[in-house]
This record gives C-alpha cells, sequence and structure tokens, in this order.
C-alpha cells in the first residue's frame, strides 16, 4: 500500500528498512529484513530534523566547484565567479534531503521496548559499516 506519502527508505544507519507514512510519520518496518528478530517492532514513531548536509538549505555549492576550498583571491579576481557563486549558480540539489531540508529521524523515547531495539539496530549497523569499511580499506 504505497501513495505519494509513503515512501521505502532505509539501508543506512539512521532508520531501519520499511516504508514511512508522512501523515502519521509511522515508520512501518518491513518483515522481510526484521522477521527473524523477535524484539523487533513493527513500527517505529519518526520525526523530521534538519538536514545536517545542507543545514536545511536543501541544496549546497556543487563540491566540485568549492570542495577544494575557495579562497578570497578567487573572487576578487573574477567577479562574475563571485556573483554567479552567491547567486547559487553552482548549487546543486542536498544528496541527503533531495532538497526537503529535512530528514527522517526516529522519535521512539531511549527507553522504550522500541526505542532500545533500535539503539541496538543502530549500534550494530554502525558496528558492521565500519567494519565494512575497514575490509574495503585493507582490500579484502
Ligand atoms: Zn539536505
Amino acid at each position: 500500500m504505497t501513495d505519494r506519502r509513503t515512501r521505502e527508505c532505509g539501508f543506512g544507519v539512521d532508520y531501519p528498512f520499511g516504508t514511512i507514512d508522512e501523515a502519521t510519520m509511522v515508520l512501518t518496518l518491513d518483515p522481510d529484513f526484521y522477521g527473524d528478530d523477535e524484539d523487533a517492532p513493527k513500527t517505529l514513531r519518526m520525526q523530521y530534523v534538519v538536514c545536517n548536509a545542507c543545514e536545511g538549505r536543501g541544496s549546497y555549492v556543487n563540491p566540485s566547484v568549492d570542495g577544494h576550498g575557495i579562497g578570497r583571491e578567487e573572487f576578487d579576481e573574477d567577479p562574475d565567479f563571485r556573483e554567479a557563486y552567491f547567486g547559487g549558480a553552482y548549487d546543486v540539489t542536498c544528496h541527503e534531503c533531495s532538497g526537503k531540508r529535512v530528514v527522517y529521524t526516529v522519535a521512539e523515547d531511549a527507553d522504550s521496548p522500541a526505542g532500545t531495539w533500535f539503539a541496538r539496530w543502530q549500534a550494530a549497523e554502525i558496528a558492521y559499516a565500519s567494519e565494512r569499511a575497514y575490509e574495503r580499506k585493507y582490500g579484502y
């Protein structure tokens, strides 16, 4: 049951894989992923927080333009570039929030059963992600 207010999401460490209903702000976990985990809740309450990547602007300057850092001289030497830069000519839609300015986060109380499960899940995901990064770094 998917309409425009619901979307598939997850596969990060921010929240488990499932479907979020934006009208109720409830994430329904995908049982294909968590069916074996008897402690897994069926749903998690969600909330919006301001996107960290773009600081709520919904866009940022393309990192290929200023990822190396732009010095004052570059602006002073090229006023047209300066104007275009600050006018948003090099802006790209934020990759993290797709321009929505906000991202989802889990809103369960930390000491509730669902919150406890989520904290454990997230810690395991972070450990797994860093293990994978380590393995890639050393070429396993
Ligand atoms: Zn963003």
